[in-house]
């Protein structure tokens, strides 16, 4: 369960600083999977970034599984990110000098997993990749890096999933394959899954969409956005 109350969020300084989340409330419930919608420069990265505890609102408070982001410190908050948080990126972000087995191996084995190798082996294999484990990702296509991208960001089995357009570097058909994927490993795990798209049909696959528009919610237009297509 992602709880966020009325979380505001300035960044940048001097002239470049930028007013981004104005009053955003959300819930997401346990398991629940919503596709967080609207134009860019809305604000959909910067509010993922805040679930995911990589960025402190200035204001407001952000409660995953219970668990108040305000009440950690950073190591404490790294640590709950570690255990909780899986995080999939536009561009794969993969350590170039490593293959796919250590890419999702050494964040277990810095979690001080024991069986991060296997756990690795596992998950990569989950993803249909296990016949590429000692690939490098240069060696990898652009659908097979993300899929080891979100090998890594499962292997911990996360209970909260944030994607920010997984699918923005890919041609159709391998976004989509992705994006079967996803919701695949969602159904399976049950985690909540919290899916930054511009691609609105995409989003209707989640149970609830939302919109952002100028950093706030719009809660307008998600209705209607349900309508059209039923
Ligand atoms: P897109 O669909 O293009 O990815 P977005 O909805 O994800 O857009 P954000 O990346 O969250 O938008 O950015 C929201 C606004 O905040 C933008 O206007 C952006 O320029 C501004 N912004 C983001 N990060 C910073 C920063 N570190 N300093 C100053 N302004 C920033
Ligand atoms: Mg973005």
């Amino acid at each position: 369960t992602i709880v966020i109350s009325n979380v505001d969020l300035s960044l940048g300084s001097g002239a470049a600083r930028v007013h981004i989340l104005k009053d955003i409330s959300l819930r997401v419930g346990s398991g629940e999977a919503i596709g967080l919608i609207g134009p860019s420069g809305s604000g959909k990265s910067t509010l993922l970034m805040v679930m995911a505890g990589l960025e402190r609102p200035d204001s407001g408070e952000v409660v995953v599984d219970g668990t108040a982001f305000n009440a950690l410190d950073e190591d404490a908050l790294a640590r709950f990110r570690g255990r909780h948080v899986g995080i999939v990126f536009q561009s794969f972000h993969l350590i170039p000098t490593m293959t796919a087995l250590e890419n999702v191996a050494v964040p277990l084995e810095l979690a001080g997993r024991a069986d991060a190798m296997e756990r690795a082996a596992r998950e990569l294999t989950a993803v249909g990749l296990g016949e590429r484990l000692q690939h490098y990702p240069t060696q990898l296509s652009g659908g097979e890096q993300q899929r080891v991208a979100l090998a890594r960001a499962l292997a911990p089995d996360p209970t909260i999933l944030v994607a920010d357009e997984p699918t923005g570097n890919l041609d159709e058909t391998t976004g989509k394959q992705i994006v079967d994927l996803l919701f695949a490993q969602h159904a399976q795990r049950g985690m909540t899954l919290v899916l930054v798209t511009h691609d609105t049909s995409l989003a209707q696959r989640c149970d609830r969409v939302v919109r952002l528009r100028s950093g706030r919610i719009d809660v307008a237009a998600p209705d209607r956005v349900r309508v059209q297509t039923a």
